[in-house]
């Protein structure tokens, strides 16, 4: 448990008495939160009082004070575990979900498949350390997908592998066979000074809402020592540009385990997501944006086109070295040993599973049925899958008990909705939104010519730098008829933070509806709404294909500086009051889409996305 020492002791023992309704980053919440004392918090003046019987309200004194979703939260993170796509912690998850759906009275609570998506992955066993000269257990995670070592460990000694130009791969040619490779530049640690944790501040909100939505929002924040590529020294790039022949050159001299600096972070911190998978040399490429001839290593490219990376889920993917993440910290400190003539021994279990038994993988999706408007939906969601190497806490389980709670509250109330409420909780969101994807192809439509959901290269959003989608040309939507019938999709992905308003994805049509319904949470800190479109999670699906799918502005906190994608996302790093907050209000926003008498109101037609960046498939 992390304690801040402002804290005092008291509070220690008050936490600890209280596992589900506080966390240890949250000072003391008072019993009660009326809006009036929230609003002496937030110093500013308190809302007029709402009659006892406006649902809004009570929607409200459900979700501050009667909340569960720090109960849902630690189900979803402590107990299933992380929840990689294809997994069994994943199907652990769906299903448990699927099941509170259904005991707190929804209908149609079911787990619809989609797919197919891949093989699923599951760690077995693992622990990484030196042993000699003297023991050192390293901060280390295996790549999702990485294969395992065998039943023993494997032990050997380490060679450091740096590869900065093509000259160099001439000096490890037959070298490398079985060993244990170290392999890059140390990354540069600078000491931090500045907060690992921010909100949004005044001046960001005020520039969010003054967007004309030309261009995307760029996070509040860069994560930890990550530099746009642009910014990256000549030699870095040079290095870099070298990714693929690099892993072709491992894979060709028989390395048996890589051993590689997180990308960022820092005390420990390490970031991990897919192992790293090029098309073999000569061999056609598996995926149909590798059509590039693999260029040889020091070789000039015939095309300007790089070289793109193999999705280690895929049943056809080459044989994938063994990938291990070592915090920076550690890895650098075993470089400079090796650079000191030391020679280090390790020892290394490392042993996983495939799951190729179903390929498919599926989305959870459950219904409050409406009255008189009950063929039209309102949807809500956000996606169940992670990454593996914490417990996904703030990405997404937080964004998933959110949408869960919000149903509960909306259901414990028996506030009966006109239209129908349609929570989803997407899986493959992590491998380029497969899952919502999917499921809009199915339900509601496709953009003329797209390729098939799963197909298209994945948007790289390991850089935070990168801007969120800007507008192109219009697309043809291929439409189903419940195109129609859907009036808006609500989506909670960005972190555990509170709710500070809403992106409007470029549709000015809805600022005066938002702003009515932001209104009676605007002591809570919400009330922001931006011209200025988001990107990376599961509301472009919709936004693709003309239905307006939107996300929420998030405080950051730690987002992108100790958890999204890294080994300390998990419950501990999580804020209560903030999912508190976010479960209220978005259930009053699907409630309040649920009772107008109009659907939301759409834009005009969508435009094309982005040709996606080469990257490695990850998303938020
Ligand atoms: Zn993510």
């Amino acid at each position: 448990m992390h304690l801040p020492h402002r804290f005092p002791a008291a509070l220690l023992l008050l936490t600890l008495g209280a596992p589900f309704g506080t966390t240890a980053q949250t000072p003391p919440p008072p019993v009660a939160v009326s809006p009036a004392a929230a609003s002496a918090t937030a110093g500013t003046p308190p809302a007029p009082a709402p009659a006892p019987n406006d649902p809004v309200a009570r929607i409200r004194d459900e979700g501050l004070n009667r909340s569960q979703v720090m109960k849902t939260l630690s189900y979803l993170t402590d107990v299933t575990g992380p929840r990689l796509t294809g997994s069994p912690g994943l199907l652990r998850a769906s299903e448990w979900s699927r099941d509170q759906f259904k005991s707190w009275g929804l209908v149609n609570a079911h787990l619809e498949p989609w797919g197919p998506f891949g093989r699923g992955w599951s760690l077995t066993r693992f622990s990484a350390q030196v042993i000699a000269p003297h023991a050192i257990p390293l901060i280390a995670y295996p790549k999702a997908w990485s294969p395992g070592l065998g039943a023993k460990p494997l032990e050997g000694e380490i060679v450091y592998v740096n590869i900065k130009k093509p000259e160099d791969f001439e000096k490890f040619r037959g070298k490398l066979r079985g060993r244990i490779v170290l392999d890059g530049a140390p990354p540069e640690v600078k000491l931090r000074f500045e907060p690992l944790a921010t909100r949004r501040t005044d001046t960001q909100l005020m520039n969010m809402a003054n967007s004309d939505g030309t261009i995307g929002t760029p996070r509040a924040t860069s994560a930890t020592g990550v530099q746009p590529s642009s910014l990256a020294s000549p030699e870095l790039r040079a290095a870099l540009a070298l990714t693929p022949q690099r892993y072709q050159f491992f894979s060709e001299e028989g390395v048996a385990l890589l051993l590689q600096p997180s990308r960022i972070g820092e005390s420990g911190t390490l970031f991990a997501s897919s192992a790293t998978v090029y098309p073999p040399r000569n061999a056609k490429a598996a995926e149909p944006p590798s059509k590039e001839e693999a260029t040889p290593p020091g070789a000039k490219k015939k095309s300007s086109a790089p070289l793109r990376g193999i999705s280690a889920w895929k049943t056809d993917a080459p044989p994938i070295i063994p990938q291990l993440v070592l915090a920076i910290e550690h890895f650098n400190r075993l470089v400079r040993m090796t650079q000191q003539g030391e020679k280090l021994r390790v020892l290394v279990d490392l042993q996983a599973e495939y799951h190729t038994k179903n390929l498919m993988s599926a989305n959870v999706l459950a219904e409050i049925p409406g009255s008189d408007l009950a063929h039209e939906i309102v949807m809500l969601g956000a996606h169940l899958d992670s990454w593996h190497s914490g417990t996904g806490a703030t990405d997404n389980a937080a964004g998933c008990a959110v949408a869960m709670e919000a149903v509960r509250i909306l259901q414990v109330l028996e506030l009966k909705p006109r239209r129908t409420i349609r929570v989803a909780l997407w899986t493959g969101e992590e491998q380029g939104l497969l899952g919502s994807k999917a499921y809009v192809a199915e339900h509601f439509g496709v953009v003329k010519g797209a390729p098939p959901a799963g197909t298209q290269p994945a948007r790289d959003e390991s850089d935070p730098f990168a801007p969120a989608p800007r507008s192109s040309p219009p697309v043809e939507i291929e439409k189903k008829p419940a195109h129609a019938q859907l009036s808006a999709y609500f989506n909670l992905d960005n972190g555990s933070g509170k709710i500070r308003g809403v992106y409007l994805q470029n549709n000015e049509t809805v600022r005066p509806i938002f702003r009515q319904w932001l209104k009676p949470f605007k002591d809570l800190g919400a009330d922001t709404l931006t011209l200025a479109s988001t990107g990376g999670t599961d509301h472009l699906s919709f936004d693709a294909v003309g239905l307006p799918g939107f996300q929420f502005i998030q405080d950051e906190l730690e987002y992108n500086t100790r958890t999204h994608h890294g080994n300390m996302d998990v419950y501990d790093r999580t804020v209560a009051d903030d999912l508190k907050q976010a479960s209220a209000i978005m259930a009053a926003f699907v409630y309040q889409a649920a009772m107008r008498d109009e659907k939301v109101p759409r834009k005009p037609a969508p435009a094309a996305p982005r040709p996606a960046p080469a990257a490695t498939a990850s998303t938020q």
